[in-house]
């Protein structure tokens, strides 16, 4: 029986998507030969890598406004280091909201002047930092659109006349957002997007060749963007199953259609954490995360009961991170609204017993 999956990522990807997967596995389209058997360089391939590059600027409302996408390797981690060796001339500002955002910084502080704007690491990340001030004459601005240890999302974005970078690991294509806002957006695919393995980069290419360092050639977006995002071996089959999930969300309408969906999930789960004596809600309520929903359980002593039932109810994935504790609901785009109700009702089936 397939459980509920509210793991932060890897993550539930769309049943559809993995059986279309699995058989390319085997066999890609009658062709005799696995996905994973062929040369990246053979047109099916070449065909599939451009399609998951079109789609992702298509579901984004970027195509033919200057921008290139990416799908790189090394996970988003990559892109903090990435992201400093293409743009930082002298100096720039980050957003610290949460533990992926503090990386950031730091990897690019390797580098050259980094400030930090805005903080909220004195509440353990419990709120989005606001009120700051972006210097125009910094070389960009860094921000994390979601948090995912800590539940938190930026509801509103800074206005910033210096190149605006995004890590939206964990909310890309989760909901309609001016994204032409944005210079650049990375996101490793684990969480909305795909398999593990591959990690989307959509760049405004005018931003680019502004720096003067030497960038080794792996490192730098316009090698990436000059060989269409083939210079070194693609992870075929991650950007295969991207691709697929991307179509997938496109029959269904595109980010507007599943925004819609994903607001339902978030509604009924945070009414639950609210209105049920036994929860509390970590994050911010006005900061709150529509992808992952942190909450303790406050009386310790049902711990072990609620965690019985979770398990009978075929609940997979709901700790919290270690820096949080409790628990953490995420529920990204192909998690059904039936998962969270399962998850509401044994949440409120534990008050009644309680
Ligand atoms: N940024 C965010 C917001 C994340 O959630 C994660 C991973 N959970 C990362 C960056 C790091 O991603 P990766 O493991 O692909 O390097």
């Amino acid at each position: 029986m397939k459980k509920h999956n509210f793991s932060a990522g890897p993550c539930i990807l769309p049943q559809e998507v993995l059986l279309k997967a699995s058989e390319a596995v085997i066999d890609l389209d009658n062709s005799g030969l696995s996905l994973i058997e062929i040369s990246h360089r053979s047109k099916a391939f070449v065909d599939i890598m451009e399609k998951a590059r079109a789609l992702a600027l298509e579901l984004l409302g970027l195509e033919g406004k200057g921008y290139k996408a990416l799908f790189l390797q090394g996970g988003a981690s990559t892109q903090f280091l990435m992201v400093a060796l293409n743009l930082l001339e002298k100096r720039a500002g980050y957003l610290n909201s949460g533990t992926w955002a503090d990386k950031a910084l730091k990897e690019a502080k390797i580098y050259d002047d980094i400030y930090e704007l805005g903080s909220s690491k004195d509440a353990n990340y419990n709120y989005v930092p606001k009120g700051y001030e972006i210097p125009s004459d910094y070389d960009y601005f860094h921000c994390t659109s979601n948090n995912t240890i800590f539940g938190t999302q930026m509801k509103a974005f800074p206005k910033c006349d210096i190149p605006l970078v995004c890590d939206m690991s964990s909310d890309i294509f989760s909901r309609t957002l001016d994204f032409s806002k944005f210079d650049l957006i990375y996101a490793g695919a684990q969480k909305n997007m795909g398999p593990a393995g591959t990690t989307l980069v959509v760049i405004k290419e005018d931003i680019l060749g502004k720096v003067s360092r030497k960038i080794p050639s792996m490192m730098d977006y316009k090698t990436h963007i000059s060989k269409g995002s083939m210079f070194n071996t693609p992870p075929v089959f991650a950007v295969y199953t991207s691709m697929l999930n991307l179509e997938w969300l496109k029959n269904l309408g595109g980010i507007a259609a599943i925004e819609k969906e994903n607001e339902k999930k978030a509604r009924l789960m945070y009414s639950e954490i609210d209105l049920n004596p036994l929860f509390k809600g970590f994050a911010a309520k006005e900061d709150r995360s529509d992808m992952n929903a942190t909450f303790t359980l406050e009386n310790e002593n049902l711990k072990e009961t609620f965690e019985t039932m979770l398990k009978e109810g075929g609940i997979n994935g709901l700790n919290g991170h270690r820096s949080v504790g409790g628990y953490r609901a995420s529920m990204y785009n192909a998690l059904p609204l039936d998962s969270v109700k399962a998850l509401v009702e044994i949440m409120s089936e534990l008050e009644s017993k309680a």
